[in-house]
């Protein structure tokens, strides 16, 4: 039998983490939980992560593409899908078909899904966006009232159903002046004779921040997959030490070398680098846990490595290392998120696609 290839690190997903996360925003909000699972479930695995937070109590998943919604639907998850970004040619006959809901933010997206649910002899289900203020997706007050009146118009045709109204805040969280004009379109679309079920507004921070942003369901990514307070981390990304060097102080390291040892040390090679999601913009402030201490990542971070000054520690090859987890001391991906001058998001989704992902249930241990 061929032995496994062994890779040059992995992100451990604790599903149990990802469990627990439902139930405590759930139980902070009192609203129904939409698990956001788009881009990969910010790089957890979007099936894993969705299976584990529907079976703990999620009524609602959230994807961007149609991709990404048909991969659930593909994996075999029946929870409702609500899927928000697509060209306007997208296929909209799949995802109706898929009984997947269809966030729609323009006229001629609605004119599309309603051509195709007419194709189907289906209505579709759709959601109808409003833009309150990110200037991205939604439409603007000056086009809702048209975008309502056609939903209208389709509602009374049956080819649609409009079972919610909703928006994205660009407030961090939502201000008072976001909630109000949200609830302005909502106040519009009910005068135009639609009468969705569905109102939402609040992405995580927006939902443990603010009641009155609440409404019928809260859409949360980051939180589920355990950055903020009172929540349990998700991943942790870890490697081992493939090589050992006790250098002399004045030894230059990694390319330029823009750093240079001041005393001598044990340098530790990890088999990690920006290629994998270790960002080069930490450089300089990152650290990672090697042998019950914090080390600093020292030089420049390359695509495949990086290298860590233990300073004295006794390094072995092959010692374990965490560059982020959830175990006391072990670095936060709200740590890596301010090293490297971005969110914590984007820490998450950019591990890269050659680490592999290993699903567990419960703690994380090393060795
Ligand atoms: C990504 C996203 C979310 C989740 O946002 P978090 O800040 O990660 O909770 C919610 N709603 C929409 C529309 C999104 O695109």
């Amino acid at each position: 039998m061929i032995s496994p290839l062994k890779s040059a690190g992995e992100a451990v997903v604790d599903l149990a983490a990802v469990a627990a996360n439902v139930r405590t925003v759930a139980a902070a909000t009192g609203t129904a939980v939409m698990a956001v699972v788009k881009a990969d479930g910010f790089g957890h695995g979007a099936v894993a992560v969705a299976r584990a937070a529907v079976a703990a109590g999620a009524t609602w998943l959230g994807a961007t593409s149609a991709r990404e919604a048909l991969e659930l639907r593909a994996a075999g998850l029946t929870a409702p899908v609500l899927s928000w970004l697509h060209p306007p040619d997208e296929d909209f006959a799949r995802l109706i078909a898929a009984h997947v809901d269809l966030g729609v933010s323009t006229v001629a997206h609605l004119h599309a899904v309603a051509a195709a649910a007419r194709t189907l002899g289906r209505p579709a289900h759709v959601q109808l966006k409003v833009d309150i203020g990110l200037s991205r997706n939604g439409a603007g007050p000056d086009d809702w009232p048209e975008l309502v009146a056609w939903a209208h118009k389709y509602e009374t045709e049956e080819t649609v159903r409009v079972r919610g109204v909703w928006s994205h805040p660009a407030g961090e969280p939502a201000t008072d002046r976001e909630i109000a004009t949200y609830e302005d379109a909502v106040r519009v679309a009910r005068a135009a004779g639609l009468d969705p079920p569905l109102l939402h507004l609040a992405n995580s921070v927006t939902a443990l921040a603010v009641p009155r942003a609440r409404f019928g369901l809260c859409r949360i990514g980051i939180a589920l997959y355990g950055v903020g307070p009172g929540l349990r981390p998700v991943m942790t990304l870890r490697s081992r030490v493939v090589n050992v060097k006790r250098v002399p102080a004045g030894t230059g390291v990694s390319y330029g070398p823009d750093h240079v040892t001041d005393r001598p040390v044990t340098l530790a090679l990890l088999p990690l680098g920006y290629a994998d999601g270790v960002p080069r913009a930490v450089r300089g402030r990152a650290e990672v846990w090697l042998g019950g201490r914090r080390c600093p990542i020292v030089g420049r971070i390359a695509m495949d490595q990086c290298v860590v000054d233990a300073g004295d520690l006794p390094v072995r090859l092959g010692d374990p290392v965490v560059l982020f987890g959830a175990g006391p001391g072990e670095p936060t991906v709200d740590e890596w998120a301010r090293w490297a001058g971005t969110n914590p998001h984007e820490i998450l989704t950019g591990v890269g696609t050659r680490i592999p992902r290993l699903h567990q249930y419960g703690e994380v241990r090393h060795q």
